[in-house]
Parts: structure tokens; C-alpha cells; sequence
């Protein structure tokens, strides 16, 4: 890639659409990136996608955020940072990006509706559900089989269901799910969980929770909806169907950063590499939240990186002179 890192051109074909900030993505990471943006006057444009405010919107009740002591709906935590970035001047777009090209400045950036000419681009693409990939998981999905407690968990009202997964998700989900079901059996693959203490401590507390340990998934069984669940034991290797009307899949996720492949530096599960700064490998380019942290998945830490790429979005457009008259479409 050759960039002249002094200049920015900014000449934009009719029709078309310049912007100083472009961000991808309306989770917390991309609304707090618009919100910094937009009080730096750079009129962030946000591509957030068919809905707002990415995982967190379907998170019941979020209680790590601060500043709210009862706990905030994670559909309505996204609504209020949505409603602050456009206080000061981001317009979210529920537009998504189709194609990227990175090679030259400005990036352009496809979508369903325009194309976009960024000066800098904040990807915010957060990340989506690892599948078992066993026989009858993509077959039964929706119909029995769920990747979201909070969506799907009415559903299942007095009913015996069973959560993959050890992990904070898979404890968190099946706490969820005891308001509804009427029995939650945890299956781990392994003799010990990996979510932190105080999720064990509820869990371990909840009655109708039960687990099943060093015990691993390998077919969703039903025609038109799930009858149960065919497990292995892994220590004696012993097959048996664990008769189940639900299935609730929680072992990690994987980021949603397939536009950026061949384009951007990215690990070998697909997160875009990045700093402290989140510069990507590309100048001008920053990344904040899943697509980049495999690590931490909390509102919190994805908002700060919002912002933290917002402020090195602005540095970057203030050390790097515009040379050419906007032509706004
Ligand atoms: P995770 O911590 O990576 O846990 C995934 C779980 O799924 C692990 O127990 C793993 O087993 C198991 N697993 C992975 N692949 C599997 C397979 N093919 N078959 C069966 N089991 C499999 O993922 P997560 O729970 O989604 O959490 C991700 C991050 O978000 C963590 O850092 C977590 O702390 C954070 N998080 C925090 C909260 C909270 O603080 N309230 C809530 C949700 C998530 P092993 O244990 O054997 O690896």
C-alpha cells in the first residue's frame, strides 16, 4: 500500500458519499467511537447495521455498567448511546457495509444503499456465536435450538433444557433461563467451569440448575423441533440421548472481521490485530470491541476502546492535512 501519510484527498464522484470518520458497527464500541467523534465536530457517520446496538441489545438486563446501580436493559443501553452520539452530531445509518477497499485514501467503503469516502474508518463489527458444528445444530435452530437466552428463553416455559458451555456466558444464560424453564442442566466438557466466581457462587445457588461435566454435545436430535440431545461422556466415552426440548449454545464467539481479510493484519481466529491505540495495520484504520479483543466482551472495556479509537481518529485527521475541497453529494 502506498499512502501519501501527509495529504488526504478528498474528492468524491457524484452520487457518493464523503465522511471524516466513518464508523462500522452500533454496539457499544461503535456508539461510543460516534459519540467522541461527533464532540470532536467530525460528523461521525455510524453503519449500524439492520438493528441497533449489536449483543448487548439482546442482553435482558446489563448490571457491570456504570452509573446504573439497579442495572439498564441492554436494548435500552443502546438506545441512550445512540440518542447521546446524535445529540452532538453523529447520524447512525441502518446501512451496512458490503465491501471495503483499504488500499488507498480516502478508504472506500460499499454499502446497500451508497459509498462511502472515509478519511479514517472505526471498525466496530463486534463479534458473533461459535456453532458446535454437530449434526442437527444449524437444522434445529429456532426450533429448539438457541444461541440467546434472552430472546429465545420464553419459549421454554416449564421446560427442561440444557446449556452448552462453561464459561461466563454459559452461567450468566442459565441463571437467565431459570425465570422460564423448569430445569437447566450445564453441560462442560471439561470437570471445571471457567466462569468467574461470583456466576458459580449464583448458579451453584440456583435450585433448579444441575450440570453435567466431562460430557461434550455430538447431535441435536428432532424432526420439526428438538426431543433431546445425544452426549459422550469423554472419560468413559459412553453415548446416550439426554432427552431436552432446548438447547442453548454458549462457547465463545468469533469476530465478524471477514470484510477486512487480505486488507488488514488479522490473528489466526480472525481478530483484527491491534495496540494500545487501536491502530489495525493500516494508518487511519482503528478497531474497537470484539473484532479486535477476544479478551474482555464487556460493555465497559468495548466503549472505552470507542472512544480510545475516536481520539486517535481525530490526532490522525489533525496531523494529516486535507489538501482538496470536500465535495459533499
Ligand atoms: P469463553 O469464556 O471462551 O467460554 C467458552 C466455554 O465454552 C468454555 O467453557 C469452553 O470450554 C466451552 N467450549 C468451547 N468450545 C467448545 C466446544 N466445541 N464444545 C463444547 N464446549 C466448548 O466464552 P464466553 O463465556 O462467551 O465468554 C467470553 C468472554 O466474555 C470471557 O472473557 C468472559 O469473561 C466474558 N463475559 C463476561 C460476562 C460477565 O462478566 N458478566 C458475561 C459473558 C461473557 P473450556 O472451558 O474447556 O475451554
Amino acid at each position: 500500500m502506498n499512502f501519501d501519510l501527509t495529504r488526504i484527498k478528498t474528492e468524491t464522484p457524484e452520487g457518493e458519499k464523503h465522511v471524516k470518520v466513518l464508523i462500522i458497527g452500533s454496539g457499544p464500541a461503535g456508539l461510543s467511537a460516534a459519540l467522541y467523534a461527533a464532540r470532536a465536530e467530525l460528523s461521525p457517520v455510524v453503519l449500524a447495521g439492520l438493528t441497533l446496538g449489536g449483543q448487548v441489545s439482546l442482553t435482558y438486563m446489563v448490571e457491570n455498567y456504570p452509573g446504573f446501580p439497579e442495572g439498564v436493559g441492554g436494548a435500552e443501553l443502546g438506545e441512550l448511546f445512540k440518542k447521546q452520539a446524535e445529540h452532538f452530531g453523529a447520524r447512525v445509518e441502518y446501512d451496512s457495509a458490503t465491501e471495503v477497499n483499504l488500499s488507498s485514501r480516502p478508504f472506500r467503503v460499499k454499502t446497500y444503499v451508497t459509498t462511502y469516502h472515509a478519511d479514517t474508518l472505526i471498525i466496530a463489527t463486534g463479534a458473533d456465536p461459535v456453532l458446535l458444528k454437530i449434526p442437527g445444530e444449524k437444522e434445529l435452530t429456532g426450533r429448539g435450538t438457541s444461541f440467546c437466552a434472552t430472546c429465545d428463553g420464553w419459549f421454554f416455559k416449564e421446560k427442561d433444557v440444557v446449556v452448552i458451555g462453561g464459561g461466563d456466558s454459559a452461567l450468566e444464560e442459565g441463571i437467565f433461563l431459570t425465570r422460564f424453564a423448569k430445569s437447566i442442566t450445564i453441560i462442560h466438557r471439561r470437570d471445571a467451569l471457567r466462569a468467574g466466581a461470583i456466576l458459580q457462587k449464583r448458579a451453584h445457588d440456583n435450585p433448579k440448575i444441575k450440570y453435567l461435566f466431562n460430557t461434550i454435545p455430538i447431535k441435536i436430535n428432532g424432526e420439526n423441533a428438538v426431543t433431546s440431545i445425544r452426549l459422550k461422556d469423554v472419560v468413559t466415552g459412553e453415548e446416550r440421548d439426554h432427552p431436552t426440548e432446548g438447547v442453548f449454545i454458549f462457547i465463545g464467539h468469533s469476530p465478524n472481521t471477514q470484510l477486512f481479510k487480505g486488507q488488514l493484519t488479522l490473528d489466526e481466529r480472525g481478530y483484527i490485530q491491534t495496540d494500545l491505540l487501536m491502530h489495525t495495520s493500516v494508518p487511519g484504520v482503528f478497531v474497537a470491541g470484539e473484532a479486535g479483543d477476544p479478551h474482555h466482551r464487556q460493555v465497559i472495556t468495548s466503549a472505552g476502546m470507542g472512544a480510545a479509537a475516536a481520539m486517535q481518529a481525530t490526532r490522525f485527521l489533525e496531523e494529516h492535512e486535507v489538501v482538496e475541497e470536500v465535495k459533499q453529494s
